[in-house]
This record gives C-alpha cells, structure tokens and sequence, in this order.
C-alpha cells in the first residue's frame, strides 16, 4: 500500500470525531487514488487452489463473495464503526434488514424482547411478525426504567430503544437502561436512528449494540437504503455475521459508497438541521394557535435534562399539537397547515436535506387502534415536521401559511 494509506480498523481512534468520518477506513489501492473508489463485484479471485482453501477456510484474509464481504461496504463499515466508537460493524440493505438481523442473531422460538412505545411503526410489525416464530415482545414507556425492569422475563433475550422516539421525541434514559440490562444479562440495542452518532454514542453510555437506518441521516439525502448493525468483535463475528451470510441481508456496494461519503458531512448535516430544528420549534412554541410543542432541546421538554445529558444536540425531528375544541376540529386545522405546504415535502419519510411534514395519525400511525394511539399521546392535532437545511425562516413561513397567516 502506498504511503497515506489508511489505518486498519481500529487504530486511529486518536484523531477526532470529524476526522474519522472525512479518513476512517479508507484503504487506498494501489493506483493512488485521492477519493474512496467502489468496487462493484460480486465475487473475488484466488491465488491459487490452496490460497483459496485458505480463504473459504478462513486461515487467510481476503474477499471471497460480495453477500459477506465487499471492500466499499467495508469502508462504510469501518467509518461508521469508528464514528459509534464500535469494536465492529456489518452493514445491511435497509434499517429494517439491520434490525431483523439482530433479532435472529440474538433471539430463538421461546425467547422475548421488551421494547420502548413509539417506535416505527414498522419495526412494531417485524416484532409482530416474529411472534409467529415463538419470540414475543412486549411494550413499555420509554421514560420508566422500572417499567423496563419489571417487564423482563426469564427468557427475554433483549431491550430495543429507539430513542429519541417518534414522533412524541421522547428521550429514553439509555444509562439507567444499560445498568438495568446488564444486572438481568439482557441486550441493550439502541436504534440510533434520529440522533446518529454526531449527537449521540449509546455505547458509551453502556449500549450493547447500536442499529440504524442509514437511510436516514447517514445518507442524508433521500438517495439509497442502507442499515447497520454495530458491536463488540466478538457479538459480530460469533452472533451477527452468520445471520448477515447465510440470510443475506446486504448492501450494495454502490450504496455503501454513497453511505461511506455521506458520512463525510454527517457532524456538519446534524448541526444544522439542529439549529434549524430548534428555530422551528421556538418559532411554533411562540405561537397562539400551537398547543405544545415536542423537542428534546426546547426548555419546556419533560426530559430536556436527560437530552442535554445524552445528545449533543436537539436533532431534526419535531411534533406539535394544534389547538382545537375536539380532535374533529383539530385533524381540520392540522391538515390546513399539511396542505398549505408548499416548501415543505407532504411524506412520511425523514432524513433528509429537504424538510418533511407528516400527520402521524393518518398515516405513520394510522393502523394503531385508536386507544393505543390515544395512550400514546399521538392526537389529531398532532404533525410532525423532520427539519431540513432550508433557510428556517422560510420553513415557518411554509407553516404559517396553513396556521393562519
Ligand atoms: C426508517 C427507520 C427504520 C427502518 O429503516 P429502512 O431503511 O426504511 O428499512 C428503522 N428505525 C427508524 C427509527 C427509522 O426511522
């Protein structure tokens, strides 16, 4: 390799957060190249016969084919693994494909997870899906530890915790989690989703494992879908990486090479949509027809301490209820403002450059049963904006349109 050629995983951990997620696990070729290449190839020679025995065999390093191993998903890998502050990672084709792979990997028929209210939605299904294969999961309120501690069972295998939640932005005490976890020898799993390690790094906080949707803001775009799962050498190698080469839950290399230079700006990405954010959400507070506003780095937050304390930042994502006499008058006011949107994007998707609007009762969270979406505190007037990088200013004149002028 020539000179400047990158560090193997692992090393490096002395440079900062920016400097890893511009250089970590970049490992230049041979031709000099300046920008990471991708290696779009779906399997690998040998040397020899016996070189290739080695390799199947796992006595000599090297690729051997693309469905659990790629030298682009391996950057991407690598780079996200060193920004979590993760001993390892294996990238996956979707958030959803990272959180199934960590399901199968951790739990058999028989077993049971506990999981915090308001997740996605879809990860509610997948949940729901596996109950056919014996794994039952049960629900509990992201801010009650002892809620937490009181639904584990004998044979609950793992906690998953989305948070901050959505789209309520409730912030889950990831410390107290892991403490718990580990005096009951359960698997602390953080989706890290919203925040992205830019703002916060569940593992040290005591995090077992950390999954994403690198659809999300490790893309930050709207491009591809991608997921990751991290965690410990050995969880990886012993645990996870059957399940990513016998199922085969991939990522495309020219994904992973879009996710490895989204990751490049990601500190810079995560800033702004947080300032943005909080500019929106101090705007919406400060207006008469909002009835409250949800966002972890606003002052009037139930948990802004335990926010300030874990993230570094309020990130993109906020809710609000408009003011209504009944929750009839109240869906008419909140999709006065959807459909007064001109700027902003009408969908359910976040993670983007581009600002988004959605009512999570109709959509997101329309399946609910309405009960169970009434406990959860998702009403009528409920919306919810992911911020985008636009000016903010024109971000609250969007909303004013349908607020009232
Ligand atoms: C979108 C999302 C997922 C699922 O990710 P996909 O890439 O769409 O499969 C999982 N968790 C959270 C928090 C998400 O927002």
């Amino acid at each position: 390799m020539s000179e400047g050629a990158a560090r193997p995983p692992g090393e490096g951990d002395e440079f900062g957060f920016d400097t890893r997620a511009v250089r970590a696990g970049f490992e230049r070729t041979p031709f000099g190249e300046h920008t990471e290449p991708v290696f779009l190839a779906s399997s690998f020679v040998h040397d020899s016969a016996a070189h290739a025995a080695a390799k199947f065999a796992g006595e000599a390093p090297g690729y051997i084919y693309s469905r659990f191993g790629n030298p682009t998903v391996r950057l991407f890998e690598q780079r996200l693994a060193a920004l979590e502050g993760a001993e390892d990672c294996r990238a996956t084709a979707s958030g959803m494909s990272a959180i199934m792979s960590v399901l199968v990997s951790l739990t058999r028929a028989g077993d049971h997870v506990v999981c915090s209210q308001g997740v996605f939605g879809t990860t509610i299904q997948l949940f729901a899906l596996f109950a056919r294969y014996g794994i039952e999961t049960s629900y509990v309120a992201i801010d009650d530890p002892a809620a937490w501690e009181a639904a584990i069972r004998p044979n609950t295998k793992m906690l998953f915790l989305e948070t901050p939640s959505n789209p309520l932005t409730g912030v889950g005490d990831v410390r107290a989690l892991a403490a718990i976890a580990r005096a009951r020898g359960v698997a602390l799993v953080v989706d890290n989703c919203f925040c992205t390690p830019a703002l916060q790094q569940p593992f040290a906080l005591g995090a077992d494992i950390v999954v994403h949707s690198a659809t999300k803001y490790l893309d930050g775009q709207g491009r591809v879908l991608g997921g990751a799962v991290l965690g410990s050498r050995k969880y990886v190698d012993e645990l996870l990486q059957p399940v990513v080469r016998y199922c085969g839950p991939t990522l495309s290399a020219f994904n992973a090479w879009v996710l490895a230079k989204g990751l490049e700006t990601l500190s810079v990405r995560m800033a702004r949509h947080s300032e943005n954010a909080l500019a929106v959400a101090r705007w919406l507070e400060a207006r008469p027809e909002v009835e409250r506003v949800y966002y972890p780095w606003l002052p009037s937050h139930p948990q802004h301490a335990l926010a300030r304390a874990q993230q570094r930042a309020g990130g993109a994502v906020l809710a609000f209820d408009v003011k209504g006499a009944d929750e009839v008058v109240r869906k008419a006011a909140a999709w006065r403002i959807v459909d007064g949107c001109r700027l902003l994007s009408i969908t359910a998707n976040l993670g983007d450059v581009k600002s988004t609007i959605t009512h999570p009762a109709s959509t997101t969270h329309g399946r609910m049963p309405i009960e169970a979406r009434r406990e959860a505190g998702i009403g009528e007037g409920m919306l919810r904006v992911a911020v985008g990088l636009e000016d903010p200013a024109d971000i609250c004149a969007d909303l004013a349109r349908g607020l009232g002028g």
